[in-house]
């Protein structure tokens, strides 16, 4: 039985390295750990992140950001000692599995090896965000980390699925031949504000519908499931996974599971929207069903999802309103 995590107070005088900074989640993560008194060095090539996520770091006096191309290389550290690095950098929108295929491969390939490599010379401990999607379209329910997985290799989203298990492997393997301190994650769907309005996924495009009284687009007859967690919730799932012991992965989400059908009638009444149901296309191998069984995490840590759906849309909501 592994070490009950036990989080830190503070961490000033550490230094954290996010790979893709100006992202959703990596945004908000990286704001946690400001706020926790680390120094924060942020990277991103604004791909799919935005500059406004960057200035807003940027009040924090002890974050510094590098734009790059983590899957190129990586800036000189020479000199600088770095005490955790989070591989969060990559595109994460179905939509952007079509649009950027090889630049979502290059990065969870070429970009997690980089910063493995930076890990192995600093001695830091590495976090590899990786997916729910590495279960493909799951054939048992909910999904449990030891189950490996149904994943077409050369279906429309296999540049994300197949790079994101090669980034897992990649990452167990610095863990076995060098004793990297590694970490894994499988994130479960999550949002919150700091998305994309037009980012393509579910929740983003459901609200911005909704707000502006518009039809709802739901792919296929809405009787597939998803289970949507909000990104403090995941934020604190991930905090939790870097100060454990344990080095295979860990599902990160919210277990309440939803149709898409029944998502976007919440949402509709939540936003007191006047907005109609239309029926579109499904995408070709869109999982059928998605939950995270949470017992891994939720037995070795006080890890407990806080935000409720309905608030957690309204607090979306106030964002995508903020924006215009
Ligand atoms: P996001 O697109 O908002 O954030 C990713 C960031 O990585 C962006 O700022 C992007 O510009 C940056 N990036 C991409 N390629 C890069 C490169 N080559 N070099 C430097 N920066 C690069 O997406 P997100 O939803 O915040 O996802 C963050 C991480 O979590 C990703 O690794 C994603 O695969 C993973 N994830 C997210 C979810 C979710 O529901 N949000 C689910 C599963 C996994
Ligand atoms: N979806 C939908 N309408 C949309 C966007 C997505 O019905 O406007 C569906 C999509 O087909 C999938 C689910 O919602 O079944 C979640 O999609 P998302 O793109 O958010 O992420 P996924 O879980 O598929 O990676």
């Amino acid at each position: 039985m592994p070490q009950k995590v036990i989080l830190p107070e503070t961490l000033e005088g550490k230094t954290i390295l996010v790979a893709g900074a100006a992202g959703f989640v990596p945004s908000t993560l990286s704001e946690f750990y400001l706020n926790l008194g680390a120094k924060v060095i942020g990277l991103d090539n604004f791909i799919t992140g935005s500059r406004s996520n960057i200035e807003l770091l940027s009040k924090y006096e002890n974050f510094e950001f590098h734009e790059c191309d983590v899957a190129e290389g990586l800036p000189n550290f020479e000199g600088i000692d770095i005490d955790f690095i989070f591989s969060l950098a990559s595109p994460a929108s179905p939509i952007d599995f079509k649009v950027i295929p090889l630049e979502i491969m290059k990065v969870n390939s070429m970009g997690t090896w980089h910063l493995l490599e930076l890990a192995k010379e600093k001695q830091a401990r590495f976090l590899e965000a990786s997916t729910s999607e590495v279960y493909g379209d799951p054939e048992i329910h909910p999904q449990v980390e030891e189950y490996v997985g149904s994943v077409n290799p050369i279906g429309i989203r296999s540049p994300y699925d197949e790079s994101k298990r090669f980034a897992e492997s990649l990452t167990m393997t610095y863990h076995r031949q060098f004793n990297v301190d590694t970490r894994i994650i499988r994130i479960f769907n999550t949002y919150g504000p700091r998305m994309r309005p037009n980012d393509g996924r579910v929740i983003p495009n459901f609200i911005n519908q909704a707000m502006n009284n518009e039809d709802i687009t739901i792919y296929g007859d809405g009787s597939q499931t998803r289970s949507f967690c909000f990104v403090t919730d995941l934020v604190d799932a991930i905090h939790n996974v870097m100060f454990s012991e344990v080095h295979t992965p860990f599902n990160c989400g919210n277990p309440d599971e939803y149709t898409i059908k029944e998502a976007a009638e919440f949402i509709i009444k939540t936003l007191g929207s006047e907005s109609k149901i239309t029926y579109h296309p499904l995408p070709e191998d869109d999982p059928k069903k998605r939950r995270p069984d949470m017992h891994k995490l939720m037995t070795i840590s006080d890890f407990k999802p806080k935000v409720g759906f309905e608030e957690g849309l309204k607090r979306t909501a106030e964002y995508f309103k903020s924006l215009k």
